[in-house]
This record gives C-alpha cells, structure tokens and sequence, in this order.
C-alpha cells in the first residue's frame, strides 16, 4: 500500500480579505479556518503525516491550534516562504510518502470524499490530479491595453482547486526545475505542466471556494448557516421518522 502526506499552506497574508489577521486564523463560525482542512484530511483517515506551512511568526500557535484539534494524524509545523510556491517546497522537505496532497488553507469547504478522490484518482493513473470545476462565465484573454484578443472555447476550461495530488518525488523534481528557470507559478500542477507531466482532472465542487475577498467570507457564513439548517432539517425528519416506526412497533406489538 502506498503512503500519502499532506501539506497545507496557510502562510499567505492575504492582503485582498482587507483584514489585520491573516484570513487561515480567522474563526468562521466560531472555528479557525485552517481547522476545516484539518479536521477534512483527518476524518479521510488516509494521511500519515499532515504538514503545516505558515509564517515563521506563526508557528507557535498554529502548534497549539494543531494540539488543539487533538487529531490521530501527526502534524509538523514549518516555516514558509515569500510565495506559495516557496512556502509548498518548504513542506515539501518533511514529506517523505509515496504521494503527497497540497491544499490550501483558505479553502475550508474541502470535505474528505473530494480528498480522498483526488488522491485515489491519481494513485490509480499514477499520475498528478487535481481538483477542478467547469468554468461558468465566458473567459476573454485580453492585451495590457484592456483589448480581447481572443475567447477560448469554454468547453475546454476548468478553474482548478486543491487539493492537488502528486507523487512526491516527481512534484520535487518539478519544484527543482522551476526555481533553476526562475519560474514562480500560481499553483503545483503548472510545475508539473512545465515539466512535462501529465496532470488529470478531478471534477469538484463549486462550494470548495478559496476564501479571497470579503464578499467571499460573507458567501462562507451563509453556506455554513444554509448547511446548519439543512442538517437540523434532517436530524428533524430522523427523529420524526423514528418517532412513527417507534409507534408503529407499539401499535404492531
Ligand atoms: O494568496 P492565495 O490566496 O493565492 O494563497 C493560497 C494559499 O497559499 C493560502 O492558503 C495561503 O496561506 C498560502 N500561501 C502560502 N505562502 C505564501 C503565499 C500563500 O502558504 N507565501
């Protein structure tokens, strides 16, 4: 059986959510943010190691956040760097499974069965995944003048997510080959593009959002609140449908 670790990056600063705290410490509903991805790799049971970036500042209380938390699967916290791509290499050196899943902390809403999806859709390829949905609006690619220079054919687009599933050593290579060219990208999978490997899609969830703006943390309050709901909805009908068979029982019996 091959191994799986995870790294989640939570060293960003997040300038554009206009808050003073970085938005992975925020609580949403109550809870850190980066407690979601946490608590959402643990209940998939199939991490042996979840690997935690954040700012060198920050690593005392994410420790405590961590102990906190009190999950079965170990976790090591570590320093990151000025972009994503520094701050993923950086855990990527106390990551020594088989397959490795980057996710980024800002997105909460990640739920295991997408986890845990990824990971077995690139373990069967033996090949990178990520998660992915299809594009909704009409992409225009625009010059610097603000002029469209063309559309591509929606069918063929995919805004991509994480987690983004890798084997270890291949997403290394790739991190390698692009700080000798000097290229810093906006997520792991274009690495591996670059290196020419192949990378599949997983289709995800258009709820898993990266919390980025303020209009997306007011989004993340009502879905959870919408949720909230939904799920007293059902313990509801539960109770009620237990409720009838329990007189039913009586009245059989
Ligand atoms: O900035 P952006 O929202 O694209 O960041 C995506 C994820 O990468 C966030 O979870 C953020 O904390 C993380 N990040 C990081 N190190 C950086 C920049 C971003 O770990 N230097």
């Amino acid at each position: 059986m091959e191994t799986a670790g995870a790294i989640i990056v939570a060293a960003g600063r997040g300038k554009r959510m206009g808050t003073t705290e970085s938005k992975q410490f925020l609580p949403l509903a109550g809870k850190p943010v980066l407690v979601y991805a946490l608590e959402a790799f643990e209940r998939t049971g199939r991490f042996e190691r979840i690997v935690v970036v954040t700012g060198e500042e920050d690593r005392e209380r994410v420790c405590k956040l961590a102990a906190g938390c009190r999950l079965k699967t170990p976790i090591i916290v570590v320093a990151g760097g000025k972009e994503r791509q520094h701050s993923v290499y950086a855990g990527l050196q106390a990551v020594d499974s088989d397959w490795v899943l980057v996710h980024d902390a800002a997105r909460p809403f990640i739920e295991p069965a997408q986890i845990e999806r990824c990971l077995s859709a690139a373990q069967e390829r033996q090949a990178a995944a990520v998660l992915a949905v299809r594009v909704k609006d009409t992409i225009k690619v625009a010059d610097e003048a603000g002029v469209i220079t063309h559309t591509p054919n929606r069918d063929t687009l995919w805004a991509v997510q994480t987690p983004q599933a890798f084997r270890t050593v291949e997403l290394r290579e790739a991190h390698e080959h692009a700080a000798r060219e000097g290229f810093v990208g906006t997520d792991d999978a274009m690495l591996m593009e670059r290196a020419g490997k192949q990378v599949h899609i997983v289709e995800g969830s258009y709820s898993n959002i990266k919390l980025t703006t303020p209009d997306d943390w007011h989004w993340a309050e009502e879905h959870i609140r919408r949720y909230a709901e939904r799920d007293s909805e059902i313990r509801v009908e539960e109770n009620g449908a237990a409720e009838t068979a329990r007189q039913r029982k009586e009245t059989d019996g």
